[in-house]
């Protein structure tokens, strides 16, 4: 029996581009939408048409000049938001509107104002106007996770019956952990009439750092498509990294035995090109892209890795994009990493030469936290004066 696929939806331009820091302008958006087809998201959710008129311009901009993954347009449940989406997905190759609407009692008491009644009558109401315009429609009963699971699954129930193919439960406050999301989605299979010719969606909030997890135990229980952002980007502490989901998968795919359409070795470069556009990277210790996912400090286990990569590898940087292996050099570094990083610049040493270098080399690592190729080159150069003394 082959595989089964997995949809990845991007939201690094609407999602992720609503976070503190991160907005981008339209010919920007559409760089990083060209750069998003290269790396194979299945579709691109490029803006909130109705939030301003640079996002409209955004969303036609990208649905006019891309063509590989089906562009999304968010929108609330209102006509207005619907027809200004459809307008902007006009030129579309394949489109979609994404509706969101409050379900949570929180959200409609206080933020919308409206009954659960009036809530679903707006369901029904949006969704079959949003398919009269474009070829898939997805809803969102925004705050699932702290929703009625009732009325969640007679929200999800009437937005189905309207015509909606997508069903994405958006934990949208990050609350959710993994085993309760997961029976959300099984909750709803069990329940909810026509759900075998609907595709399920998560969308995970990072606030307690679960999203992945959380995205990942909703693959299991049934959603086939997973939304989430480059870098995880998003609001407050963002949404679930696209690079983690798919490098999860292509690692463990003895336990996540599923396909998608992703092409691995250009999720760093797509890390790399939204950082440059955005101005910032992701914190050096971030999982996969950042600056020191590959670093190996440690003697043991530089000495381990040199001998065998698998001993502390479990994916190749190569694998995802990353250039090549990083060892940094520093005070915990040992002989032989040492020994091979010189003999990498093209000095291979004797042991006795090797042991004159590597005590300037600690003297030098003991006053400086990185020590650089151009570092060593300089220690050999010294090589004929007296290895200082350390201090005190
Ligand atoms: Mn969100």
């Amino acid at each position: 029996m082959g595989q089964e696929r997995i949809q990845f939806f991007d939201t690094t331009l609407r999602d992720g581009e609503q976070s503190p820091g991160c907005s981008m302008h339209t010919a920007e958006k559409l760089r990083m939408a060209r750069q998003l087809e290269t790396l194979g998201v299945d579709v691109l959710e490029a803006g909130f048409a109705v939030a301003s008129e640079g996002d409209f311009d955004a969303v036609q901009l990208i649905a006019t000049e891309v063509r590989g993954p089906q562009i999304a347009s968010l929108a609330r449940a209102k006509r207005e938001d619907i027809e200004t989406a459809a307008r902007a997905l006009e030129d579309a190759g394949r489109s979609r509107i994404h509706i969101f609407l409050a379900s949570s009692d929180i959200h409609l008491q206080y933020k919308l104002k409206i009954t659960r009644e009036q809530a679903l009558e707006q369901a029904d109401a949006s969704v079959r106007l949003a398919c009269q315009y474009v070829h898939t429609v997805e809803f969102s009963p925004e705050d699932s996770t702290r929703t009625d699971p009732d009325f969640l699954c007679k929200i999800v129930s009437v937005a189905v019956e309207a015509g909606a193919t997508i069903i994405n439960l958006p934990d949208t406050v990050g609350y959710t952990i993994p085993q309760e999301y997961a029976a959300l989605f099984r909750l709803l299979r069990q329940r909810v009439p026509g759900m075998e010719k609907v595709t399920l969606s998560c969308h995970c909030h990072n606030d307690l750092g679960l999203a992945v997890a959380n995205t990942l135990a909703a693959i299991e229980a049934g959603a086939r498509q997973v939304e989430c952002t480059i870098n995880g980007i998003g609001e407050r502490a963002g949404n679930a990294a696209l690079e983690e989901i798919a490098a999860a998968m292509h690692v463990r795919n003895d336990k996540l035995p599923y396909t998608h359409g992703l092409v691995l070795d250009q999720l760093f470069p797509t890390s790399q090109l939204l950082s440059q556009i955005i101005s910032y990277g992701p914190s050096p210790n971030k999982a996969i892209v950042g600056s020191n996912a590959f670093a190996h400090e440690a003697g043991i286990h530089q000495h381990g890795m040199l001998s065998n990569p698998l001993c502390y590898e479990i994916i190749t940087p190569a694998a995802v994009g990353v250039p090549n292996n990083r060892m940094v050099l520093g005070k915990h570094s040992g002989r032989h990493a040492l020994a091979h990083r010189l003999s990498e610049l093209g000095h291979p040493l004797d042991s006795e030469n090797l042991e004159i270098v590597y005590q300037r080399f600690i003297h030098l690592a003991d006053r400086k936290k990185s020590v650089y190729d151009q570092d060593l080159l300089a220690l050999l150069s010294e090589a004929s004066a007296p290895v200082p003394t350390q201090k005190p």
